[in-house]
């Protein structure tokens, strides 16, 4: 994150303004604190425009707890079925883990795809009964996203959007929750945004061990216990540099779609030289998924990239290929460099 911002949290890290002491160092119970975890609420309530109906959680345990709460939460004793939208690695993960809790059910599976789309709404087989619906609305590890939340019938939507919240507005009202690990576009590892429908945080069962329980933690306001003090103030920081330097979520959606755009002009041009994972109509605007003709080829433009300071294009080792993860933080000059190297690559391999 650029300059002042950046500046701000290696400034803070000896000793916040005013205090004469650490980040790391003050209590969580402190009036510095308790302004810091009030400023990110209110940061991620402007920039999303969260409706007063919704709690924001600051929590532990990374996108993967959340896979365990939402169904021991919502699921677990209900009687009814979770369906869960199988686009990809992490909303399997995610279905596999809430079969431990209750029954699920695939609304959708795009296993015979190669999971390289989303369904179309009519392709799901709902259960009009079913507790909930869950989503990932960007498969970090395909590349692919919807290009908007789908509508799906009458039913509690929850979605986790760890690689893509923040990347464009969306509709809060939409999802009953809607959950992130903050280190893709957030803030540092150690931090869960959660934000989730009052009425719902409420019914949590009450026989839920405290640190698994929504309405506790909402209840304690995310101060049941210690929260991730430095990963809360980095994602101040943050969505302080969403709303003053960007100027917020459609001029960020805006910058990720013209640095998507250059990476899949040149898919698209290079005669199937690289190719492209996702459907067209698929493609993630925050990790773009291809292929080079053959391994040998691919490892040397993973060599010559990490020559040029063009690192991290390694494809997830469960999918193989290139990725190249281009999250809000992700200039537009670097993609550029990126997108000149590919051309040039191209032209002396082809
Ligand atoms: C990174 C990621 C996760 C895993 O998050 P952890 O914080 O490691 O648990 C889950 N879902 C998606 C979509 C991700 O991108």
């Amino acid at each position: 994150i650029e300059d002042r911002h950046a500046g701000a949290g290696q400034r803070d890290l000896l000793a916040l303004p005013g205090t004469g002491m650490s980040i790391l160092e003050i209590s969580h119970r402190s009036k510095v604190f308790e302004g810091i975890i009030q400023a990110a609420e209110a940061n991620l309530r402007k920039l999303l425009s969260i409706p007063e109906d919704y709690h924001v959680l600051f929590l532990q345990g990374g996108a993967l707890l959340q896979f365990d709460m939402v169904p021991m939460n919502l699921l677990r004793g209900s009687g009814k079925p979770a369906e869960y939208v199988v686009t990809g690695s992490w909303a399997k993960k995610a279905m596999d883990e809430a079969a431990t809790q209750g029954q699920v059910h695939a609304a959708w599976d795009g296993a015979g795809c190669n999971y390289n789309r989303v369904p179309l709404p009519d392709e799901l087989r709902l259960d009009p009964n079913a507790a909930y619906v869950y989503i990932c609305s960007n498969e970090t590890i395909q590349g692919i996203q919807y290009p908007a939340i789908p509508v799906l019938a009458d039913l509690p939507l929850v979605c986790d959007s760890s690689s893509d919240l923040l990347c464009r507005p969306v509709d809060i009202r939409r999802f009953a929750v809607l959950f992130a690990c903050a280190q893709k576009n957030a803030g540092p590892a150690g931090v869960t945004i959660v934000i989730i429908r009052k009425d719902i945080a409420a019914r949590s069962p009450k026989d839920l061990p405290s640190m698994l329980n929504y309405r506790v933690m909402a209840e304690g306001k995310s101060l049941f216990n210690t929260p991730p003090t430095f990963a809360v103030y980095m994602v101040k920081l943050v969505t302080d540099w969403l709303i003053n330097k960007v100027g917020g979520l459609e001029a960020m959606h805006q910058q990720n779609m013209a640095k998507a755009r250059l990476l899949y002009d040149v898919i698209d041009k290079c005669g199937g030289f690289y190719a492209g994972h996702a459907d067209r109509d698929s493609r993630s605007i925050m990790n773009v998924t291809f292929r080079l003709p053959n391994d040998a080829l691919e490892n040397q433009f993973l060599k010559e990239a990490k020559q040029r300071g063009l690192h991290e294009l390694k494809g997830h080792r469960s999918v193989g290929g290139c990725r190249a993860s281009i999250y809000n933080a992700m200039p537009l000059e670097g993609v550029q460099l990126l997108r000149d190297f590919m051309l040039e690559f191209y032209e002396k391999a082809k």
